[in-house]
């Protein structure tokens, strides 16, 4: 049978994707038993034992190109790999807890060679750490019309007054990557920034939310930018964020959300072998067999979706509509796996000795961060009523 006939992954892909199953499986996972259930760090000797690992098995920051010391893989291996990084109780936020390394927001890499080797570089290498920050308080779902942060230029410098909400990753970062509006007039009059937390007229305050993994409100008063940390063009902005940042993000997205989908699924079908109620065994009873079929089917059907995506960006085809289907369909598919395990678990479901628990807490943000499905659901129908069309 010939490949076209029979689709099977490329070789090497399929060895990686062992390696890195097996370093979840052996390193991570073993790991987690001693850590409290939210944790968000591993002890710092066992970090320092296991990044090297993965340096030395060349899964350093899979997606950073090698010129800036990552793995430079396509979407569709890094796709491929994600789902298997992402299956331990920390993952969906924190695969690997870091050890295969925290990229920086790729688009640093398309500014100027100062930007990548003063913020890019140094965080591939982990000597520094980023957020990237579009959500503002007057709304996330459309940054275009809500992004009200203001940058003006003074002299050689740009002075930047605002606010953004829920930055992921910001309390622990020290740079990151700030969408302001520099042209008032305009919708696409955005441009991207790179600020640094120390500077003055910085500052940040905690959002409880529920993941420990907490985000940030920033807040800009009069925060000075020298013009060399201008991210590509001044007004051009949007095309970075809509077309290279965003679109291609859902990607990984969707393949972490179909991976702990698929963990969440396989300790529901391992117990389900061995948990007796009325003398046999769950698995054995109709009511619990058609929630794995339910589970494994829309797992099956989600991998192909996330493949599909990943498949059209690598050949450079216009990949937004895939993406968004992979977007909603994973959040989607994560929550219902996740609650169907913990319905056959019955109370050890909700107990925090497993790690359903946690994952049915952060699944929920998974329809919301992102891109709402609401918002995405507007990108297909878009796509559907007029194929092709201008993006918006
Ligand atoms: C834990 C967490 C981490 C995050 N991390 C980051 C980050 O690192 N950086 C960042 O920039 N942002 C981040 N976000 C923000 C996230 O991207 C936004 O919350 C999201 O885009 C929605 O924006 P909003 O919350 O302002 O909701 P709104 O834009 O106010 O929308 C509210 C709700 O309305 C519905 N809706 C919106 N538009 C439509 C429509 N046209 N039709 C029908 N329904 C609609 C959706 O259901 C949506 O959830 C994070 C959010 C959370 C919760």
């Amino acid at each position: 049978m010939s490949d076209q006939e029979r689709y099977r992954l490329p070789e090497e892909l399929r060895m990686t994707r062992t390696v890195v199953r097996d370093f979840i499986r052996d390193q991570i996972v073993p790991l987690e038993q001693d850590l409290e259930q939210d944790a968000i760090h591993l002890p710092e000797e066992d970090f320092d034992r296991l990044a090297p690992m993965a340096k030395e098995m060349g899964l350093w920051c899979m997606g950073v190109p090698p010129e800036y010391g990552g793995a430079g893989l396509s979407i569709f291996a890094q796709a491929v790999l994600h789902e298997e990084m992402v299956q331990h109780r920390a993952g969906l936020y924190l695969p690997a807890y870091g050890t295969m390394g925290s990229a920086p927001p790729e688009i640093i890499f398309e500014g100027s060679d100062y930007l990548a080797e003063t913020y890019g570089m140094p965080t591939v290498e982990g000597d520094r750490k980023a957020f990237f920050a579009i959500t503002e308080p007057s709304g996330g779902s459309d940054p275009a019309r809500a992004i009200q942060t203001r940058a003006v230029r003074d002299g050689d410098d740009w002075i930047i007054n605002g606010s953004k909400i829920f930055i992921s990753s910001a309390p622990w970062a020290d740079w990151g990557i700030v969408f302001a509006r520099t042209d008032p007039d305009s919708r696409r009059g955005i441009t991207a920034f790179v600020v640094e937390k120390e500077w003055p007229g910085f500052s940040w305050e905690p959002i409880p939310v529920l993941r420990a993994y907490y985000p940030a409100q920033l807040f800009f008063d009069n925060l000075r930018v020298p013009s060399r940390n201008v991210l590509g063009e001044v007004d051009n902005g949007w095309d970075l964020l809509a077309n290279k940042l965003l679109a291609r993000g859902r990607i990984p997205y969707s393949a972490a959300n179909l991976g702990v989908a698929v963990a969440a699924h396989n300790l529901a079908v391992e117990y389900s072998k061995t948990r007796e109620t009325f003398g046999a065994p769950l698995a054995t009873r109709q009511a619990v067999q058609w929630m794995l079929v339910e589970s494994e089917v829309e797992i099956r059907a989600c991998r192909w979706l996330i493949w599909e995506a990943a498949w059209q960006y690598d050949a450079g085809e216009d990949f937004r509509q895939a993406a968004s289907i992979a977007k909603v369909h994973s959040a989607d598919i994560l929550g219902k796996v996740v609650d169907r395990s913990i319905q056959i678990h019955g109370g050890y479901g909700v107990t925090k000795w497993l790690p359903l628990e946690r994952w049915y807490r952060e699944a929920r943000i998974r329809r919301i961060g992102e891109g709402p499905t609401e918002v995405q659901k507007m990108v297909i129908a878009r796509e559907i009523l007029n194929p092709g069309g201008p993006p918006r």
